[in-house]
């Protein structure tokens, strides 16, 4: 086949994807229109999926079961007024896919509401001579992307107004940015806890839908919660998921990027996205005035001074690793060595020639490990709990597969952020189970020498464990083939009788020497702030925050909780990308009184 009749063949297939799509999404809009259930759950599979992120719930949920989907969809069609759905232009075209081992037809779409603009992803499988076109649904989405009369300030909407002109006589950009950074005059309505990714991220998105917003960070400098990390720092994902929103990184810039020079763009982020940041500041106290629908929010400087201010919502920003966790150890307490946290650990280097036991198995005990070993301590790993054990490359980068396929980053978002929790339990069953082909040879040596391994209770492996608890598993960078080959040691818990002077007693009698003992221990939840600055009950009526909901979402993370005004962002630097656009708009959609739902009904 030449070239010429080859762009035919694609030209055709794209017009016939176009018309396929099309049919589907007209006799979806005519079914809404109708208000007809039955013709709504014809057009999805038996095992059809539906996520919604605002477009029509204002909230982050989920259903599968066509009739309950459809049910949820006509409940809401009357306030919602979802109309004009078309292939998006502007995104991916339709194209030929396979996800979890089905062929579909994937199509990204937009559609209108009564507040704003939605879009939408739609994976369509063949059903014979039923459904629309021959085609049903296996999977729909549908996001609400900005809100009528509050678009972003970005492209055509570029900034405009005195403080980006040649304001002569008048205050120019830097004035402005001073000023509105100083709060002398005025308190910030949202107040964002934590300068790191989740923070900025969600600033940036903020600034852009025009809410006044103050983040604090109680490190002196945006990027010191990387910078503080251990001196071999790199990231371990690659490059191409972890960009902020709005600014990508540079394509000079290394496919893991050390976290030094994160901590720089994150400085740098900060200043180009004119987010309004104090440092040295932290927040300490939070009491909700019902009245007034404000918090007295607490910030302490560091020179002691306090500043009380009143926003409306708090963002908690502040991370997983704001308090250190150290279990009770028994005998630790004798040993006459040097004790860490792995939160205080920098460098291998003041220990070289030295001995050293890790306490922990997950990716933080590992690298420093492996930073000890290579600087020439005899490093030793305890482990208790039984750990999930992945390889950066390849294994690790399977999860990110999408990002390799070619549509730009906020497609894929769009796509990667369109399944729903049993979903996302099913590809992560198959991505398992290609790691440990892949990790063969490692998971082999590590159960040969008496590791511990599991791939999660449900053979879900990391990412998972990473979802329900944050922790268990080691990204490995080296450090197991080390422990295979007997260059970093190993010694199980159970084995271990106490702790003594010297290091560590066994229940054999012997004692493992140690000059230094790393507590890898890992830290207490985000919701620990909230339960020592905003109070015990205030703690258990907002309830578990991370891990899986009732409906296998995150719990309270990204959407409105049960206590008006608080707000929580974490995850990694793809989810801050992603979820902080949505955690914008339903602020902006609350200070504009558009949302017209309760979550908790
Ligand atoms: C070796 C390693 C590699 C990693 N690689 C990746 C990767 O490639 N991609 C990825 O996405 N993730 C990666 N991660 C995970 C990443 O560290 C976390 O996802 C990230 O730190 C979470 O960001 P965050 O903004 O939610 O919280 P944090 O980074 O923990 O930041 C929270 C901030 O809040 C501040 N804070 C806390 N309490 C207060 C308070 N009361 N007042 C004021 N400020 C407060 C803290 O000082 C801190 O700056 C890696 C982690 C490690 C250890």
């Amino acid at each position: 086949m030449n070239h010429i009749d080859q762009s035919v063949l694609q030209l055709q297939e794209s017009f016939e994807l176009e018309q396929i799509v099309t049919g589907w999404l007209d006799a979806f809009e005519q079914a809404l229109d109708n208000r007809d259930e039955a013709a709504l759950a014809i057009l999805l599979t038996d095992d059809g999926h539906w996520r919604d992120v605002l477009a029509f719930t204002w909230h982050l949920t989920s259903r599968t079961d066509p009739r309950s989907i459809a049910r949820g969809l006509l409940e809401r069609q009357p306030a919602v007024k979802a109309k004009d759905f078309q292939i998006n232009p502007d995104r991916t075209p339709p194209r030929h896919v396979k996800r979890l081992g089905r062929d579909c037809i994937e199509a990204l779409f937009r559609f209108e509401t009564r507040v704003g603009r939605g879009e939408g992803m739609l994976r369509l499988v063949a059903a014979g001579d039923s459904g629309a076109s021959g085609y049903r649904a296996w999977v729909l989405s549908s996001f609400l992307e900005s809100l009528h009369g509050f678009e972003e300030k970005r492209g055509a909407n570029r900034p405009t107004g005195a403080a980006y002109s040649r304001n002569f006589g008048g205050d120019n950009w830097e004035d402005v940015r001073r000023k509105a950074q100083a709060y002398e005059d005025h308190d910030p309505t949202v107040l964002v806890v934590g300068g790191a990714q989740a923070g900025l991220s969600i600033a940036a998105r903020l600034n852009q839908v025009g809410v006044d917003t103050l983040v604090v960070e109680k490190w002196p400098r945006i990027g010191d919660s990387w910078r503080k990390r251990y001196h071999s720092l790199a990231l371990h994902n690659s490059i191409n998921v972890n960009n902020l929103p709005y600014v990508p990184f540079p394509d000079t810039w290394p496919n893991y990027i050390p976290k030094d020079m994160l901590g720089l763009w994150f400085e740098f982020y900060a200043q180009v996205m004119e987010i309004n940041h104090w440092t040295n500041t932290e927040f300490t106290k939070g009491e909700w005035d019902e009245d007034a629908k404000y918090w007295f929010a607490t910030l302490k400087q560091a020179d002691g001074s306090e500043r009380v201010m009143r926003p409306r919502h708090i963002v908690f920003a502040n991370g997983v690793s704001s308090y250190p966790l150290a279990p009770e150890i028994l005998g630790l307490d004798t040993f006459t060595g040097d004790v860490i946290h792995s939160e205080g650990f920098n460098s291998g280097a003041p220990y070289a020639g030295k001995r050293a036991l890790i306490i922990g198995t997950g990716s933080s005990a590992n690298d420093i490990a492996l930073d000890m070993h290579s600087f020439g301590c005899e490093t030793t790993i305890v482990q208790r709990g039984s750990t999930t054990v992945v390889s950066i490359e390849p294994s690790a980068k399977l999860n990110y597969a999408l990002y390799d396929e070619g549509p730009p980053v906020e497609d894929c978002d769009l796509i990667a952020s369109s399944a729903t929790p049993p979903l996302i339990l099913e590809a992560y069953k198959g991505a398992v189970q290609r790691m440990v082909e892949l990790d063969k040879d490692m998971i082999e040596g590590l159960k040969g020498i008496g590791f511990k391994y599991d791939i999660g209770e449900d053979k879900t492996g990391h990412q998972m464990k990473y979802r329900r608890r944050g922790g268990g598993y080691n990204l490995d960078a080296g450090s197991s083939d080390l422990m295979i080959k007997g260059e970093i040691g190993l010694l199980q818990n159970d084995d271990i009788e106490r702790y003594c002077p010297q290091g560590t007693l066994l229940k054999d009698g012997s004692v493992v020497p140690a000059d230094v003992i790393v507590l890898a221990t890992g830290y207490y939840p985000q919701g620990e702030l909230v339960r020592r600055a905003l109070g015990e009950e205030m703690a258990d009526k907002i309830g578990q925050v991370w891990g899986e909901d009732d409906d296998g979402e995150l719990a309270n993370m990204y959407k409105r909780t049960p206590q008006q005004g608080v707000w929580f962002i974490a995850g990694s630097l793809t989810q801050a990308r992603i979820y902080s656009k949505y955690l914008a708009l339903q602020i902006k959609g609350m200070e504009e009184g558009l949302i017209d739902t309760d979550p908790f009904t």
